[in-house]
């Protein structure tokens, strides 16, 4: 049968790496060459048929300056998946992706830690109640959900600007794809999605959302 899903989704990476002309591109299938820097955070929502399954994206669309860095957990906390942007054609944005991944991942495992603790102890005392017994598995899980406890993270590395062929030509042949060599081999390591967008032609951009609609859980 049809399901219908609904999977937050948050937008990291450098200021300018092009987060909010991938939203824009996504949601609107709009570019503009003068993109406003984004003040905080902006929400926009859009669905996408995956299989049999709707998926509804409520994306957090995030400001990436650093004085914001602090609201940060506000938007992943609790995300099902995280894209992050950087700009291949800027060597600094892709060292702040790096930063938000490790970021990610060290958050995932604390807070996996403490849903896994949760789970333990509300399960153990409900299996002490006989009448509780059947209904103790799902009873937890509906508390963890409610909790916004989503430990397992779709996380997608998003190379933008890829239309920038002079940029990437401006350096030598040979380190043109020294960007997509190096963030391949990183995204394999750290266990995440890559692929190269842009947001100007439209190049892989519904194919990133796709592609981690089809890693989401139950599609
Ligand atoms: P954000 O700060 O990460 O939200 O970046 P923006 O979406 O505001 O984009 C910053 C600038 O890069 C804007 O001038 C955009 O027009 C431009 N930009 C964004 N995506 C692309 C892209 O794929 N290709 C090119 N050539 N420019 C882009
Ligand atoms: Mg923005």
């Amino acid at each position: 049968g049809n399901k219908n899903i609904n999977a937050k989704l948050v937008l990291l990476g450098d200021v300018g790496a092009g987060k909010s002309s991938l939203v824009l591109r996504f949601v609107k299938g709009q570019f503009v060459e003068f993109q406003e820097s984004t003040i905080g955070a902006a929400f926009f929502s859009q669905t996408l048929a995956v299989n049999d399954a709707t998926v509804k994206f409520e994306i957090w669309d995030t400001a990436g300056q650093e004085r914001y860095h602090s609201l940060a957990p506000m938007y992943y906390r609790g995300a099902a998946a995280a894209i992050i942007v950087y700009d291949i054609s800027n060597q600094a944005s892709f060292e702040r992706a790096k930063k938000w991944v490790q970021e990610l991942q060290a958050q995932g495992s604390f807070y996996m830690f403490a849903c896994i603790n949760v789970y333990m102890a509300v399960l153990d005392s409900l299996l002490h109640v006989a009448f509780l017994r059947p209904v103790a598995d799902i009873t937890v899980k509906l508390l963890l959900f409610s909790l916004n406890c989503n430990p397992n993270m779709v996380m997608a590395l998003a190379g933008n600007k890829a239309d920038l062929l002079d940029a990437r030509k401006v350096t030598a042949e040979a380190s043109s794809s020294f960007y997509a060599i190096e963030a391949q081999v990183y995204a394999q390591e750290y266990g995440l999605f890559f692929i190269e967008t842009s947001a100007k032609t439209a190049t892989n951009v519904n194919d990133i959302f796709y592609e981690i609609a089809k890693r989401l859980p139950l599609v």
